[in-house]
């Protein structure tokens, strides 16, 4: 493969090796830790890139531009798609159909629609709850930066639990950004403190997904329990203006 993708195999080894080194750090089998490579922003020729280098499991931000790129690709077989971005609700139908899994639900509403149609198609959709877990009003996501008020997430939680046609497996985040990534660590944390609360309150679940760590952060955020980080610079290079 030549021209601007030309390098994504070789990227490709090179967050491998690191992933396997960041989970064996941590006591943590490689296996444990799955890559989601983030595709926005790159037009459909980084998907064939990718799927040339081995990569088969992929992350969009915005419905309709991962939805162009799968029906571009529609002779490719095995592909997961992730959608990683916030969902508007009237988007939740397209999500629900095309989308393997939802990081990114952050209300009830949108859980409730993503139920509404998952149940209409007749399928079951895994998805993660994503937390605000350092109150940067730019980011969405429940509310979860103060450890005193996880108790009021606990009826919501409950609420989409119920929903026969979504599979809750677990949470997701974005920290702040920080050049040096070790500042991320302490929101990782948060975001794992906050799984085991869940997993006593809400029992009921199996909350073993973290979703958590981008180009900047992913060793770090394997260093404290990510199961899959979403990565896109590091292995794509940097998003096309
Ligand atoms: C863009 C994006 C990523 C990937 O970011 P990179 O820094 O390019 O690795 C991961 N997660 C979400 C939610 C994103 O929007």
């Amino acid at each position: 493969m030549k021209g601007r993708y030309a390098a994504v195999g070789e990227n490709f080894r090179r967050v491998c090796e690191q992933i396997a080194q960041a989970a064996r750090q941590a006591g943590r089998q490689p296996s444990e830790v799955r890559l989601v490579v983030v595709t926005k922003g790159h037009p459909v020729e980084a998907v064939f890139a990718a799927i040339e280098a081995g990569i088969h499991i992929f992350g969009e931000n915005y419905p309709e531009e991962g939805v162009a790129k799968m029906q571009a690709l529609s002779g490719e077989e095995n592909l997961e798609w992730h959608m990683v971005g916030h969902v508007q609700s009237r988007k939740a139908r397209l999500t629900a159909e095309y989308y393997h899994w939802v990081h990114s639900v952050d209300s009830l509403k949108l859980a409730e629609r993503l139920n509404r149609s998952a149940a209409e198609i007749g399928r079951s959709l895994p998805i993660l709850l994503e937390c605000n877990v350092s109150g940067e009003t730019s980011k969405f996501g429940w509310p979860a930066w103060n450890e005193s008020g996880w108790e009021s997430l606990v009826e919501p939680f409950r609420q989409i639990l119920a929903l026969e046609h979504l599979k809750v497996r677990g949470l997701m985040t974005i920290p702040p950004f920080f050049e040096e990534a070790d500042r991320a660590r302490p929101f990782f944390r948060r975001l794992r403190r906050l799984r085991d609360f869940l997993t006593e309150a809400l029992p009921q679940a199996s909350w073993e997904e973290l979703s958590m760590g981008m180009s900047n952060d992913f060793v770090v955020a394997i260093q404290e329990g990510a199961t899959m980080v979403r990565i896109g610079t590091a292995i794509l290079g940097p998003r096309p203006q």
